[in-house]
C-alpha cells in the first residue's frame, strides 16, 4: 500500500497533477488572503457575495441557541420545524409539490440516485456531469449510457437504442456547468420525454440563485418545471450557505424520505444553517438586482477576454479561458497570483486532455473597475 500510494503521488507531481490545499482566508468583497497577500477572489462559488450578507449571518445567529447541533439525523429526533419550513419554501420557490433538504450537493446526489435506479434500470448522463452524479450512478448498479456534452441529438440515439432494454430509465443533467459555464439544451432533452419513458432529474448547483425570473434556475428560466421530475440544487453555491436540495413531487419525497440512504444515515443540519439557508432564498426573491449585475459582469468579461483573442464558452457567470497545455495553465495561474487574482488552473481529468483552463468564477462583489484592471493583467501575463 504505501509503495503503490508514493508511486502515485511521486507521478501526479510529475505530471503537473498534484493537488493542494492552501489555507487561506475567505474575505467579504470578492477577495480572499492567503499568507499576508490579498487577491481579488476569481475561484469562489459565492456568485452572489451572500456568504458575507448580514441578513445571512444574524439569521444563523438568531438559531444558533440554546443548541448548536442537531442532534440526530431527520428521521430520528433531527428534523425541526424550521427544516419542514424551509423544504415549503423550497418546495414554492422551484414550483414543484415537494422538497427534501440534504446537508451537501454530494450527498443529494449520491443518494438520490442510488435510491431511484437499480440493477434492471439504465441511466443516461451528460459526459461531463459532475462527480456526484457518476459517484451515484456507480453506487446504484444502474446501466450507464454518457451521452456526448451538451448533445440531445446523441442523447435521443441513445434513448433510441438502449431504453427499452431495461426497467426504468433517468437522464441526468447539470443545467449550467461548473467547468465551462455553458448551459444544457434542457428544451431538446425535455422533449425526448414525447417519445421515451424517462425520469429527468437536473442539477442546478450552478444556476439557483442566477437564472429565471425568481432567481430559482434554468428549469423556471425556460419553464420547464413541469417537464422536470426531480431539480436538485445546493445552498452552498450562489446561496452563500451550506446544504442542498431536491424538489419534485410529493410521492417521491415520500419514497426518499423511506430510502435514500445518504438521508437516512446522516445527522441534519444544524438549525443555524437551515436559518441561514432561509434567510438566503428571501434575498434571493427580494433581490433580483445581484443576479443582473453579475451576469452582466459575465458578458463583459466575455467580450473582452475575445476581443483580446482568447476562446470563450458559455453563456453564465463562470468564465473558463481554455488555454491548452497544463503547464501553460499553471504558469499563467503563478503570473496572474503575482499580479493580485487568485485563479485555480483547471486539469485533466476534470477537463478534456489539452484542454486546461483558468476557470473565472465571478462573485456579484467583482465590480467594472476589478474587471478592467484584470483584463489588462491578463494581458501582461499572457506571454
Ligand atoms: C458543487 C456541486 C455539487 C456538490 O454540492 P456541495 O453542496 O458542495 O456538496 C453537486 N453538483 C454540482 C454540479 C456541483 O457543482
Amino acid at each position: 500500500m504505501e509503495k503503490r500510494i508514493r508511486k502515485e503521488l511521486f507521478e501526479r507531481e510529475r505530471d503537473g497533477l498534484l493537488r493542494g490545499m492552501t489555507s487561506a482566508v475567505f474575505l467579504p468583497g470578492g477577495k480572499i488572503r492567503v499568507g499576508n497577500h490579498l487577491f481579488v477572489n476569481f475561484s469562489s462559488n459565492d456568485y452572489l457575495g451572500l456568504a458575507s450578507h448580514s441578513k445571512i449571518a444574524e439569521a444563523a445567529a438568531m438559531a444558533l441557541k440554546p443548541v448548536f447541533g442537531a442532534g440526530a439525523s431527520r428521521l430520528m429526533s433531527g428534523s425541526s420545524e424550521l427544516h419542514a419550513l424551509l423544504e415549503e419554501k423550497v418546495a414554492a420557490f422551484k414550483g414543484k409539490p415537494a422538497a427534501l433538504v440534504l446537508n451537501s450537493g454530494y450527498q443529494a446526489n449520491v443518494g438520490v440516485i442510488s435510491a431511484l435506479m437499480g440493477r434492471d434500470d439504465v441511466i443516461f448522463s451528460d459526459r461531463l456531469n459532475h462527480a456526484s452524479m457518476i459517484d451515484g450512478i456507480k453506487l446504484s448498479g444502474a446501466r450507464l449510457f454518457r451521452f456526448r456534452h451538451n448533445d440531445a441529438g446523441h442523447l435521443a440515439e441513445l434513448l433510441k437504442e438502449e431504453r427499452k432494454k431495461y426497467r426504468c430509465a433517468m437522464v441526468v443533467t447539470e443545467t449550467v456547468f461548473s467547468m465551462d459555464g455553458d448551459i444544457a439544451p434542457l428544451r431538446e432533452i425535455a422533449a425526448l420525454k414525447n417519445e421515451n419513458d424517462f425520469v429527468l432529474m437536473v442539477d442546478e448547483a450552478h444556476a439557483t440563485g442566477i437564472f429565471g425570473r425568481k432567481g430559482s434556475g434554468l428549469v423556471e428560466e425556460l419553464g420547464l418545471t413541469d417537464d422536470v421530475d426531480i431539480i436538485m440544487g445546493t445552498f452552498s453555491k450562489a446561496l452563500g450557505s451550506f446544504g442542498a436540495y431536491v424538489a419534485m413531487g410529493r410521492e417521491m419525497r415520500d419514497y426518499l424520505v423511506n430510502t435514500c440512504r445518504s438521508f437516512i444515515y446522516s445527522t441534519s443540519l444544524p438549525p443555524s444553517v437551515i436559518a441561514a439557508n432561509m434567510a438566503a432564498l428571501d434575498i434571493v426573491e427580494k433581490d433580483p438586482q445581484r443576479r443582473k449585475r453579475l451576469l452582466g459582469s459575465a458578458a463583459y468579461l466575455r467580450e473582452e477576454l475575445a476581443s483580446a483573442g482568447f476562446a470563450v464558452k458559455g453563456a453564465s457567470q463562470i468564465v473558463p479561458v481554455i488555454i491548452g497545455g497544463n503547464e501553460a495553465a499553471v504558469g499563467l495561474s503563478d503570473r496572474l497570483r503575482a499580479r493580485g487574482y487568485w485563479t485555480t488552473p483547471v486539469r485533466p481529468p476534470t477537463v478534456p486532455e489539452g484542454e486546461a483552463r483558468i476557470r473565472i468564477s465571478l462573485s456579484y462583489d467583482h465590480g467594472r473597475d476589478v474587471l478592467e484592471r484584470f483584463m489588462g493583467d491578463l494581458r501582461g501575463a499572457w506571454v
